[in-house]
């Protein structure tokens, strides 16, 4: 049975980001600007959420986690930044939430790969009306987080999303130690790495890697909870299979540089 945990999610604008996740999410906005013709809409995501992410994510291992995001109704996307990453393809009245800026995160569930996309009934029964499915859709968006896996939705993401208003995003993380979760890479799809993407040889036959070759994966920083961190990918998609472009912005809304 999962355990079900209500973190102290809302984030405190006044944080400040570590400086190499600064410069990895201006890597990846780089990318999202240079590859933003692949892209129907775009969704803005405040940097300090990010980073929270990230730590959430590590402090729950060996669990995925379940977060709800919001917008409010004063945070709307900076127009000249909409401008910048529209694509010639650009889709209006998309999602909810289109057009506002990401600005609050909580931790909803945590489990297994299944667990997570599936509220128990008794949080439904206590804090959302119980017509909103099994997500109880309170929020607007989601994220979940891939441990040791690729940012590539699953057959089961894909189904849970058909009940998302707004987009599904997921976080994936590659990190050690590993504990019980070695780095699972054997997914198709596609994938948005943030920055170096760690380097791997293949020796066929073997499930694992060295103690020399895990040993040898950059490092692109430490968490808090003490974990290296080799790799981060962040997607995001709509419940229609078409993917939506992320760009990290600082608090005047601004993408981080
Ligand atoms: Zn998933």
């Amino acid at each position: 049975m999962t355990a079900l945990i209500i973190c102290e999610g809302l984030a405190k604008l006044s944080e400040m980001v570590e400086q190499w996740l600064v410069d990895l999410m201006a890597s990846y906005n780089a990318e999202s600007l240079a590859k933003k013709e692949q892209y129907s809409a775009q969704v803005h995501m405040r940097g300090h959420l990010f980073e929270e992410l990230v730590w959430w994510a590590l402090q729950a291992l060996p669990d995925e986690i379940l977060v709800g995001l919001d917008v409010d109704s004063k945070s709307a996307n900076r127009l000249d930044v909409e401008t910048k990453y529209r694509s010639f393809s650009h889709r209006r009245n998309l999602f909810q939430g289109q057009g506002y800026i990401i600005n609050e995160a909580r931790i909803v569930n945590r489990g297994d790969s299944y667990s997570v996309h599936h509220l128990p009934e008794e949080w439904t029964d206590g804090l959302f009306s119980g017509d909103r499915g099994s997500r109880a859709g309170r929020f607007t968006h989601w994220l979940h987080t891939h441990p040791n896996a690729p940012a590539i939705p699953s057959n089961a993401d894909a189904d849970a999303a058909q009940e998302t208003n707004g987009v599904d995003m997921i976080l994936g993380l590659r990190f050690s130690p590993e504990g019980p979760l070695p780095w699972f890479d054997d997914v198709e799809g596609q994938r948005r790495t943030m920055g170096d993407t760690a380097k791997v040889v293949k020796k066929p036959g073997k499930k694992r890697r060295s103690f020399f070759a895990r040993n040898s994966l950059p490092v692109l920083g430490v968490a808090p909870s003490g974990h290296k961190i080799h790799e981060l990918q962040l997607i995001a998609f709509h419940k229609s299979g078409v993917g939506i472009n992320v760009i990290l912005v600082d608090e005047e809304g601004h993408p981080i540089k």
